[in-house]
């Protein structure tokens, strides 16, 4: 058992100064004072959370948890994710998939990587498909990889408005989504369709189109990479306005702002003040992802590896100095992805919720614990 004392739970609403106990896996009380519970044979760890917040643990929706990359080449594709990375990062539970790459990258491959993960410490669900449409599959259909395999939750990332993409037609999304909604509901699952937004012109208009011509409904997407480009966010904003959830991704390089990428932070509170209801906007790190930047004649002048750091590091940044509500912004990153992706043991701070817990610093926002399974995995 670990019992906490004196934080300030935000689960993400304000519960005030509380003791929360966790049994197991999960949170087993909260309350203003909790004595240490006299158990035969079970050990108590208290934590002392006086002058920090408790916040639930961090739900990142894109991680190329098995590696990615690969589009300058061969020495071009990245390594794992590994589990302490994402445990010092505050991540408790990943949501993986395979990006530009599904030759040498596999779905069996992926799965094993999210079960390594989970027996780590991390809880680990994951995506089917790929960038590619028709999707990529463990068992020959998303319909089937969500209905027969535990951890598959969705299908992704998509790719859209990218030249990475297949270039599909808007009945070949809505064909792809039909499938992942239909075998959503018949496991218990939400089917949620992650979208890869590319640079091209108009990123939405293909979700739009099957949003009007098709019977699927919008918030059975979620698109990615929002923050790309000023002419990506403001077709996201519109997008959101109308509804719709939008994801900003938080790793990113001088070179990609350089560019005209808009840090997640500010790209958050610029969201916010557009319009977009908090509810609707999330952030993902895309860790493992490849962060290449090419020269004037298409040479590859720098090489980096997105950092899954860089999901709480958006977060700080995000409060501390663009004044985004500390609360709209851990929702961005806790209940609003796990209400998206249909995680509803998690995202949130209550009793029997998932014991996935982080004591932060109130003055700084800096991480200091972390508490994933009902286990302490990592401490500053
Ligand atoms: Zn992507």
């Amino acid at each position: 058992m670990i019992l906490i004392k004196q934080a300030r739970v935000l689960d993400p609403e304000d519960r005030g100064v509380l003791d929360v106990l966790v049994a197991g896996k999960r949170v087993f009380a909260m309350a203003p004072a909790i004595p240490p519970p006299q158990v035969p044979g079970v050990e108590v760890d208290v934590l002392d959370g006086s002058g920090c917040f408790l916040i639930p643990g961090l739900v990142d929706g894109l991680v190329h948890i098995s590696g990615g990359g690969g589009e300058g080449g061969f020495a071009g594709r990245t390594l794992p994710l590994p589990a302490a990375e994402a445990l010092a990062a505050g991540v408790t539970t990943v949501i993986g998939c395979l990006g530009t790459d599904a030759i040498t990258r596999t779905h069996s491959d992926l799965l094993a990587t999210a079960r390594a993960l989970e027996a780590q410490g991390v809880s680990a669900l994951c995506l089917t498909g790929s960038y590619a449409l028709p999707p990529p599959t463990l068992t020959g259909s998303v319909e089937r990889d969500l209905v027969l395999i535990p951890e598959m939750i969705g299908l992704g990332e998509v790719a859209l408005a990218d030249h990475r993409g297949s270039q599909p037609g808007w009945r070949e999304l809505a064909a792809a989504a039909a499938e992942s909604r239909r075998g959503g509901m018949l496991a218990g699952k939400r089917g949620t369709v992650l979208l890869h937004l590319g640079d091209g012109r108009d990123p939405l208009a293909l979700v739009e189109a099957v949003i009007e011509k098709s019977e699927i409904p919008r918030n059975q997407f979620l698109p990615t990479h929002c923050n790309r480009s000023p002419h990506t966010f403001e077709a996201a904003c519109i997008y959101g306005r109308a509804g719709g959830n939008l994801d900003f991704t938080t790793s990113t390089t001088k070179a990609f702002i350089d560019a005209g990428e808009i840090p997640a932070g500010q790209a958050l509170a610029r969201a916010l003040a557009a319009g977009v209801a908090p509810e609707r906007l999330t952030l993902s790190s895309d860790a493992q992802a490849s962060l290449p930047a090419f020269g004037k004649d298409q040479e590859m002048t720098d090489f980096q590896v997105a950092d899954i750091a860089s999901l709480w590091q958006a977060v700080r940044s995000a409060v501390l100095k663009h004044d985004v509500p500390l609360k709209a912004a851990i929702a961005a990153v806790t209940r609003n992805p796990a209400r998206i992706f249909g995680l509803n043991d998690r995202g949130q701070i209550g009793v029997h919720q998932r014991a996935d817990l982080l004591l932060v610093e109130q003055e700084t926002l800096e991480l200091s614990v972390t508490i994933s399974g009902g286990r302490v995995r990592w401490q500053h």
